[in-house]
């Protein structure tokens, strides 16, 4: 990666979601998943400062995604950047003000200093749901794509073009069927509109690889239904059979900052 581009998960899973992109002096973050404190001593201990970001994407609306959003929005003045659908649904469980976001439609290109950031579509249960592809246009293309129970076309496409991303690998197939949750929620995470599990994420990362990406992360783990290493194992595996030995391949930390 390019020296003066940098990019931490701040923690990830369904506990709570925050990616930190930092290119020159732009600084961003993807989603604010957990309570502003936790999102500050998380910053801080990658050497960074909430009041130093210039920009929050929201990805959509779920909880472990925004639980931070109404309480960095109301203590500071970076812009929040979301879709129409996800202000709509953050306006009505929080008492967030309208005034505080700057709407961008699903498939959209913001520009924010340095760093083109681009929208797409994913397919999950939470209308609005976007990734994003961020850009350094010329020098480094990264993409996130989380919370998205298949691998659609539009999400295919706008990943296979980047250097770097981090997509998906929520659960173990077999974990989640023995597993203690209750049977609707099962069936809400292994629908076509719910999270990836490991066996998708494998197939995704050999068709990212066969397009030429160079560097994976795997994020957005279930703590109940998958282990690090079963992820890892799963499309490290895929990935060695398909004869791609050059990936640089790595897991998020639920709990603390992990650098791409
Ligand atoms: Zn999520
Ligand atoms: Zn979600």
């Amino acid at each position: 990666m390019k020296d003066n581009f940098e990019i931490h998960t701040l923690f990830s899973g369904s506990s709570g979601n925050s990616l930190f992109i930092r290119a020159g002096d732009t600084k961003i973050l993807i989603d604010a998943g957990k309570s502003m404190r936790t999102v500050k001593t998380a910053l801080s201990t990658i050497g960074e400062d909430l009041c130093k970001i210039d920009a929050v994407f929201v990805t959509h609306a779920h909880t472990d995604h925004t639980a931070g959003i109404p309480v960095i929005s109301r203590n500071y003045t970076m812009p929040i950047y979301l879709t129409d659908q996800t202000a709509s649904q953050l306006l009505e469980k929080t008492s967030m003000e309208h005034s505080r976001f700057t709407v961008h439609k699903e498939r959209d290109i913001v520009e924010i200093k340095d760093l083109k950031i681009h929208s797409f579509v994913t397919p999950h249960d939470c209308n609005g749901s976007v990734g994003y592809i961020i850009e350094i246009p010329g020098e480094y293309r990264f993409g996130i794509c989380t919370d998205t129970g298949c691998i659609s076309k539009e999400m295919v496409n706008e990943l296979c073009f980047c250097d770097g991303v981090i997509i998906e690998s929520n659960y173990d197939e077999k974990m989640l069927k023995e597993g203690p949750y209750p049977y609707y929620l099962k069936q809400r995470i292994a629908a076509n509109t719910g999270h990836l599990s490991n066996t998708k994420a494998a197939q995704l990362c050999c068709m990212l690889a066969n397009a030429g990406v160079k560097k994976i992360m795997l994020a957005h783990l279930s703590k109940e239904n998958n282990l690090p290493e079963l992820a890892l194992k799963k499309c490290c595996n895929a990935l060695y059979e398909n004869g791609f030995f050059d990936i640089d391949i790595t897991v998020a930390d639920r709990f603390v900052p992990t650098r791409f």
